[in-house]
């Protein structure tokens, strides 16, 4: 199955969760632009940011495995196979943080602030999360979440959640689910 993922575009250009190959993105830019004194006009471009989600039209779910990149989409490199060959593992799991690595943890911003300094990045890019409740414990946080995440094994699961943990870790029960149904069956591996 990996050589078959590897040599076809088809293997990563597609929904993680359902497969689906309708796919939209959504870009964003931020141009600044130096102006000409003589004429009004921009004379100078001196800096471009630009933002993408590529998202499923068939699950409406984002698609945390694609970038686009000069406006081409493309696969990122060590997530894509991951999450379109896995399949969903669900954590119950603490995670101990310094409280500066929390911004809010009360009010409409403290979810996403609290996943924020568990797992960084990840935790608001990549995971579905749900924050059960946090603990001040003098200068640390002690954060109990339920995580939802793609990998191929529970210990691929552990390592990711690992690796993007931001303080020490503790998995309390780690589920397989099952995979939501192929957008279509033939096209299923
Ligand atoms: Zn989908």
């Amino acid at each position: 199955m990996a050589d078959e993922l590897n040599t076809d575009r088809s293997a990563w250009l597609r929904c993680y969760r359902c497969w689906s190959q309708r796919l939209e993105a959504q870009v964003h830019y931020d141009a600044i632009l130096r102006i000409d004194p003589e004429t009004g006009e921009p004379a100078e471009r001196i800096d471009e940011v630009q933002e993408s989600v590529v998202q499923c039209l068939d699950c409406m779910h984002d698609q945390p495995h694609l970038a686009v990149d000069e406006g081409r989409v493309v696969p990122i490199e060590d997530r894509w196979e991951r999450l379109v060959a896995g399949t969903p593992w669900v954590a119950s799991c603490t995670v101990t943080v310094d409280q500066d690595l929390v911004e809010v943890c009360s009010g409409p911003e403290a979810a996403d602030s609290l996943t924020y300094g568990a797992f960084g990045d990840a935790g608001t890019r990549e995971f579905f999360t749900h924050v059960r409740f946090h603990k001040h414990d003098e200068e640390r946080i002690v954060i109990h979440l339920l995580v939802e995440l793609y990998a191929r094994s529970s210990n691929e699961a552990t390592d990711v959640l690992e690796a993007a943990a931001r303080g020490p870790l503790e998995i309390t029960s780690l589920a397989e689910e099952s995979r939501p149904p192929a957008h279509a069956a033939d096209e299923a591996h």
